[in-house]
């Protein structure tokens, strides 16, 4: 399951939180913060719900940029918490962030994406969970899988995800073991080497 190293937004402090469990940060009172990845339990701030509504809601027509929901809002948690846990580390080389992979019913089709280049509707079979947001935002769409996906990691591997930090201000890094196996900047520009297959 990956492991999350982001600031909390709760405490302000860097926390590394697994997607089920709780930030745990003692705070001055002595308490544990607790802060728990948006949508378990019920969590999540107005921004992320705001994104499960429209991820939930049906369009048709003409669209600004590509738009993907389900019909079912009470799954829509459901897919964000199990792709948070079950995910596997995908780039995506056209837009350039870092994000969690996972198809819950294999191929099959669970989700719709309206394309905005030619307002066409298609199935789709992916969740997406992208990784440059600021922890109490992450929230997922669906995607089917692109010729622009490349993964990273697999579902298997025991993942740290660091957002930038003061030791690296400027990159996202994913640790497998002691070593970071991939960063990359925010920006434009990929860094580092990807690992093997093998990694
Ligand atoms: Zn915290």
């Amino acid at each position: 399951m990956p492991l999350f190293e982001y600031k909390c937004p709760s405490c302000g402090k860097t926390t590394l939180l697994d997607p089920l469990g709780e930030c745990a940060n003692i705070l001055k009172s002595g308490q544990k913060c607790g802060f728990r990845f948006p949508l378990v339990a019920g969590s999540g701030n107005s921004k992320v719900r705001e994104k499960m509504e429209k991820h939930t809601t049906p369009q048709s027509g003409l669209m600004t940029s590509d738009y993907s929901w389900i019909d079912d809002k009470a799954s829509y948690p459901l897919y964000q918490i199990d792709a948070a846990k079950s995910g596997s580390l995908h780039l995506d080389q056209k837009m350039n962030y870092l994000f969690l992979w996972q198809t819950p019913v294999g191929e099959n089709h669970f989700a719709k994406i309206i394309y905005a280049n030619d307002c066409s509707v298609s199935g789709v079979s992916g969740v997406v969970l992208p990784l440059n947001s600021k922890l109490q935002n992450m929230h997922i769409h669906f995607s089917n899988y692109e010729s622009h996906f490349v993964e990273i990691a697999p579902q298997s591997d025991q993942i740290i995800i660091q957002e930038p930090n003061a030791a690296h201000p400027l990159e996202y890094w994913v640790l497998s073991g002691q070593e970071p196996i991939f960063f990359l900047f925010p920006s434009s520009q990929l860094s580092g080497v990807p690992p093997s297959p093998s990694v």
